[in-house]
């Protein structure tokens, strides 16, 4: 099978956030027939939450893989596992150590329980289009429009670009 560009989104707002999205980035580059071809700056987020939670880390990074999409869905799950992603209320949107969806798959569009491609709802979230325009520019994303269009659609939370350490 021809490797297929994945776009991945990392979140987290429960421990050493910073520290846990930098670690996880590095164990996405580690899993087998999956490589790392660009990744995005750290991103402070407002939690979109009733439940006032800490702010989240948010980063999103693009990887060429052979895998299968479920078969990819079950290494990131690992990885959340292995960060001891735990949450204090089993509510979607709780707060959690790692959190690390599957943004984009190639040109692939699937749905079903287990997993839903594009994520349903990326085209609505800052936190995932500034760090993808950070990787892409001003990408046009078939059935949904070029990022920057995206971008001004979405709504507004306070966002702030962390400095890159290494940069
Ligand atoms: P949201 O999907 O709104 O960001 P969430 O990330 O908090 O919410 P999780 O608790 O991490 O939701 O995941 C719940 C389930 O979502 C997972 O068990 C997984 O099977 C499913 N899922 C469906 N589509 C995707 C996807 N594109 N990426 C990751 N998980 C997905
Ligand atoms: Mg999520
Ligand atoms: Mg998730």
């Amino acid at each position: 099978m021809p490797a297929e560009e994945v776009f991945i989104a990392l979140g987290s707002n429960l421990g050493d956030s910073i520290t846990i999205v930098e670690e996880a980035i590095q164990a996405l580059d580690h899993i087998n027939h999956c490589r790392l071809l660009a990744r995005s700056s750290l991103y402070r987020n407002e939690a979109i939450s009733d439940i006032p939670q800490d702010d989240y880390i948010n980063a999103v990074v693009k990887v060429e893989t052979n895998l299968e999409p479920m078969a990819l869905l079950l290494e990131l799950q690992a990885i959340e596992h292995a960060y001891y992603r735990h949450r204090e209320n089993d509510e979607r949107w709780a707060p959690r150590t790692l959190d690390l969806d599957i943004i984009l798959f190639g040109n692939r569009h699937m749905n079903d329980s287990h997993l839903t491609v594009p994520h349903p709802e990326f085209s609505r979230r800052r936190f995932v289009l500034e760090p993808m325009f950070e990787i892409e520019g001003d990408r046009f994303i078939a059935g949904y429009g070029s990022l920057s269009y995206l971008i001004n659609a979405a709504p507004v939370l306070r966002m702030e670009k962390l400095d890159r350490p290494d940069a």
